[in-house]
């Protein structure tokens, strides 16, 4: 269900690689002249779980992919070693596809370019469940701004999707203690796509 504002091409775009195309050299907002990579997404276009960042840093720009620095490292871990799953398995996109310079947060012209081609790849590939990683890309989705301490570990629908919020890696890499509640939001989840709940 695209907005009334989204391009007819990137509507109407049929698959992941199709929309990656009609993206093109993307120069919608002005991360387009900061930026090393565009960084589409990653994984199984049939995945039943998606994980939604906020944004690519600078080894994600470098490297054309998400989630691969160090929270990236522990985003693998939390999908690998917690859910028993491998990454390949699951789908890893951001919000927002271009590094904001500095690693700013995005700007709302900069969402509003860009999140019709994260609404695209949710309806193309129509996971079961959506993680959204962090206040940013829970707040953007759920067009809220309720702290992301009372959103995670609570159940929204987004466009007829289940939405998981919890905190980002990055978070957790400066609060190791909230590992331990991130492990219970992704039980949460692990129960809903029923795969076996064993201790990471
Ligand atoms: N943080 C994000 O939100 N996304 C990435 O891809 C990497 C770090």
């Amino acid at each position: 269900m695209a907005s009334l504002f989204t391009e007819p091409a990137i509507a109407r775009a049929a698959s992941l690689p199709a929309l990656r195309t009609a993206i093109g050299d993307c120069q919608r907002c002005k991360l387009a002249q900061h930026r090393t990579n565009l960084v589409f997404g990653v994984g199984n276009p049939k995945a039943r779980l998606m994980f939604v960042g906020e944004g690519p840093g600078a080894d994600e720009d470098a490297q054309g992919e998400p989630f691969v620095g160090r929270a990236g490292q522990l985003l693998t871990e939390i999908i690998t070693k917690g859910m028993r799953l491998r990454r390949e398995d699951v789908y890893i996109a951001n919000v927002i596809k271009c590094r904001p310079p500095g690693n700013r947060n995005p700007e709302p012209d900069e969402v509003e370019s860009c999140e019709p081609f994260l609404m695209r790849q949710l309806e193309l590939i129509a996971p079961e469940v959506v993680v959204a990683l962090g206040k940013f890309a829970a707040q953007t989705l759920l067009r809220t701004k309720t702290p992301i301490t009372q959103l995670r570990g609570r159940w929204f629908d987004y466009r007829g999707l289940k939405l998981m919020p919890t905190f980002h890696p990055a978070y957790l890499l400066r609060n190791p203690a909230e590992k331990r509640v991130v492990w219970q939001d992704i039980q949460q989840v692990m129960v809903v796509l029923g795969l076996p709940v064993a201790r990471p």
